[in-house]
């Protein structure tokens, strides 16, 4: 038994305790009129009418049965049970649980027992089991050990807090997460647990938070303040609010003697560029040089042109370097680099290699941060002596990630569009309307505009891509005949062609640009006003909204048309949704709900921690309230040296955070 339970994890008594339910089975009765859609229900009723059992096939089989209970006559159906038939008896009482579907009036059981409800009061916990285990066996070991032991379950959290929050105990919410007397007790039990684990996992955020700060000094850049207010005068355009906002927060953080770690969210097109060539102007008037780090080559070149048109009439030296710079230009730009020649460098992850150092880096930008990986973030701080480092993102993150998977980092948001900007218009049309669509856009192309078509991402297959987007690329050929040029865009194609295809669209030498998502970050053609996007139920609500702010970025009403069949509610309401608004940060936030925390960053860089009893979505206020709680106490000396916390600085010791950190 032992070998069974370390399978589970559970390895002492403690992770007994702690290993919960994950529901609970509710055999009360109740009344079906205030049962909702979709909740699991269990009812009592007779028979009416003979059951029908019907296969699909030799092993799938549908028992359907009418049930008269209380006033209602409702249908019930039992999967792949066919053996229960036999215990069914016309005009007797059976008592069945399952799913209640409300517009069909049915229930779909996987329980059933003969004669009147036997549970009239059971309010059941439900396990996750293993090999030998059983929830029975499980239940008895719980059982056992809270008999044994439980009266040494010590309380971790300070008793004002407790106060505070009107929190349960930890003993006693331990034993009615396990042995409830109905929903109300585990709700109370739930809330304690789920406030004591938000708080532990943001004390260590903020503990590491902390220590990283004091452990790794960074410079203190003393930039010329008159001079950069003279920077910002001289922009074509006043600052919003928001951008003001985050520029005094990157600047304090630049002017403090610890290392800057900031995240910069922004939504596509809320002038993040402009904040980066402030900071970085700051940081040379400090005698720094800055970098900046994109993912792609294309991004590499825009960004270049517009810094350089921004900082240059100021004096400021701006050198691209990417892996297609090469040979004696590289060489060339090495060396200038390294005399303090070149004031910012702006580039891909040719950035971070070996053979390129600097003479004196100050501040470190990073655009879409998390593509980047971990490493190469590391490796990127690590250059120069302790550079400032600021990640910029276009990708909305709803506020409970952000202090969750950055929450050891600090946060500004631009959180306003500049003035005017117009809103893009969003319709979601079905494939079979593709030929009014193709109408709507040549109406666009008439008018001297040009037009995005993006190609769905199959990710399985780089392949499929392509040959998706050269098929609609071919039909739209076709489609335009000579009245309008047609460019293909996809990631096979090298850096070089790439470009090539790119330069010739932003010239409106091309009218219609057909891709892969390659465009979906940065680029930026004023010109283009209508974006399709083939079968957009494939994407995520956020990459929808990466894609359409391709367009509106000129002066001209732009659209975006989904072109989508979606088979599920989730992508339907996902159609709605984008359909409704233009808003990164609620998309975001839906995105998070209706996709969940795990899938939010994709499947490959996820770390998103793990929570037991808690639910990011769900339980938003009790993390907010526990960060603040973290946030506090972390700063007190109270908190590392008095008695009421000790219980909690022996919990995040066991967790490895206050590593090397001496506790009294
Ligand atoms: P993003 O945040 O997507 O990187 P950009 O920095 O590319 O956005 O800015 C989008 C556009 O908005 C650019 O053309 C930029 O010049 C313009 N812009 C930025 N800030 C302002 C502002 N405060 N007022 C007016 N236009 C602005
Ligand atoms: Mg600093």
């Amino acid at each position: 038994m032992g070998a069974a339970l370390a399978d589970m994890n559970i390895h002492s008594i403690q992770d007994l305790f702690e290993y919960f339910p994950y529901r609970y089975e509710d055999f009360r009765l109740r009344d079906l009129a205030e049962v909702k859609h979709e909740e699991r229900v269990t009812v009592e009723g007779v028979i009416h009418g003979e059951p029908s059992l019907m296969y699909h096939g030799r092993k799938k089989s549908r028992l359907t049965v009418r049930l008269l209970v209380d006033r209602y006559l409702i249908k019930v159906v039992f999967f792949n049970q066919p053996y229960l038939k036999q215990k069914m008896t016309v005009n007797e009482t059976i008592t069945v649980t399952g799913k209640w579907d409300q517009h069909r009036q049915t229930i779909t059981a996987n329980q059933m027992s003969v004669g009147e409800n036997q549970k009239k009061q059971e309010f059941e916990p439900v396990y996750a089991i293993k090999g030998k285990v059983t929830v029975k066996g499980l239940r008895k070991h719980i059982h056992n050990a809270f008999a044994q032991f439980g009266s040494q379950i010590t309380e971790i959290l300070p008793e004002e807090l407790l106060q505070r929050y009107r929190l349960m105990n930890r003993r006693d919410a331990l034993k009615l997460m396990h042995f409830p007397q109905g929903a109300e007790d585990v709700k109370q039990a739930r809330r304690r647990f789920v406030y004591e684990e938000f708080l532990l996992f943001q004390l260590k955020m903020q503990a590491l938070r902390k220590f990283e700060r004091e452990q790794s000094p960074g410079i203190a850049q003393s930039y010329q303040t008159t001079a950069v207010q003279e920077f910002i005068k001289g922009l074509p355009f006043p600052l919003t609010n928001a951008q003001q906002r985050v520029v005094n927060e990157v600047l304090s953080d630049m002017n403090s003697s610890y290392r800057m770690n900031r995240l910069l969210q922004g939504d596509v097109g809320s002038g993040k560029t402009v904040v980066a060539a402030i900071t970085l102007y700051a940081s040379i008037t400090a005698g720094y040089q800055g970098a900046l780090m994109v993912p792609t080559e294309i991004l590499a070149e825009q960004h270049a042109e517009s810094l350089t048109a921004l900082l240059s009439p100021f004096g400021i030296e701006c050198r691209l370097l990417t892996s297609s710079v090469k040979g004696k230009k590289r060489r060339e730009i090495l060396g200038e680099l390294a005399d303090g020649n070149i004031d910012v460098l702006i580039g891909t992850h040719a950035l971070i290699q070996d053979d390129v150092s600097f003479k004196n880096l100050g501040l470190v930008i990073t655009d879409e941060q998390h593509r980047f990986g971990v490493e190469q973030r590391r490796v990127l701080r690590e250059k120069g002596e302790s550079p400032d480092v600021l990640f910029m993102t276009a990708t909305p993150i709803p506020r409970t990630l952000a202090i969750t998977v950055f929450g050891e980092m600090d946060v500004s948001v631009i959180d306003e569009m500049p003035a005017g900007r117009k809103t893009i218009e969003t319709y979601w049309a079905k494939h079979d309307m593709l030929d009014r669509v193709l109408g709507f856009m040549e109406k666009e192309l008439a008018q001297g505009r040009q037009a995005y078509v993006i190609c769905p991402l199959i990710e399985e297959s780089d392949k499929l891509d392509v040959q998706n987007a050269i098929d609609v690329h071919h039909t739209l050929s076709v489609y335009f005949g000579s009245r309008y040029k047609v460019g293909l865009m996809h990631g096979r194609l090298n850096s070089a062609e790439k470009d090539a295809i790119m330069q010739e669209f932003t010239e409106n030498k091309s009218q219609v640009l057909v891709s892969t998502t390659v465009v979906e970050v940065g680029v930026n053609v004023p010109n283009a006003t209508f974006m399709l996007i083939y079968d957009a139920e494939r994407f995520g609500l956020s990459q929808l909204h990466q894609l359409r702010g391709r367009v509106g970025r000129g002066e001209f009403q732009s659209y975006c048309i989904l072109l989508a069949d979606p088979k599920n509610e989730v992508g339907k309401e996902r159609m709605r949704i984008m359909t409704e608004t233009n808003d990164g940060f609620e998309l975001s936030e839906k995105d998070l709900e209706l996709r969940g925390p795990g899938d939010f960053f994709g499947k490959k860089q996820s770390g998103m921690p793990e929570f037991r009893v808690a639910d990011m979505v769900h339980d938003y206020r009790a993390l907010e309230t526990a960060r603040n709680d973290a946030a506090v106490m972390v700063q007190s000396t109270a908190f590392w040296q008095s008695e009421k916390y000790r219980s909690l600085r022996q919990t995040l010791e066991a967790s490895g955070v206050l590593a090397g950190e001496k506790l009294d």
